[in-house]
């Protein structure tokens, strides 16, 4: 069963902590590709960003500056909410699988 890059409003396979595919690997890709074009131009990024100007090309490309990944909890049988960037043109990839034992042993202790 994969459990990545799965759209939002298609059933959760596992239950655990998702991140945002857009937010964890295409924003980070396009921030790459504005640095290697501004290289290309013979523009050192780092003093580019000093006067703020690669920041200026990544929000021209949708992709905010450092901003953080979008990480969710799903829960398996439920579905896939949207990431608050990137609304439904997003993929959900499983990062941290919670596992369960179907019983809720602690309720015992109760
Ligand atoms: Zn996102």
């Amino acid at each position: 069963m994969s459990t990545a890059n799965l759209a939002p409003n298609t059933l959760v396979p596992k239950t655990g902590v998702y991140y945002c595919v857009m937010c964890h690997d295409v924003a980070p890709a396009l921030r790459r590709k504005a640095e290697s074009m501004a290289k290309e131009k013979g523009v050192d990024p780092k003093k580019l960003e000093e006067v703020g100007g690669l920041e200026g090309i990544y929000r021209a490309m949708g992709v905010g500056s450092n901003t953080p990944v979008t990480r969710k909890r799903f829960k398996a049988g439920k579905r896939f909410g949207v990431c608050p960037r990137h609304k439904y043109s997003t993929g959900w990839t499983l990062e941290k699988e919670e596992i369960t034992t179907g019983k809720k042993w602690w309720k015992f202790w109760k």
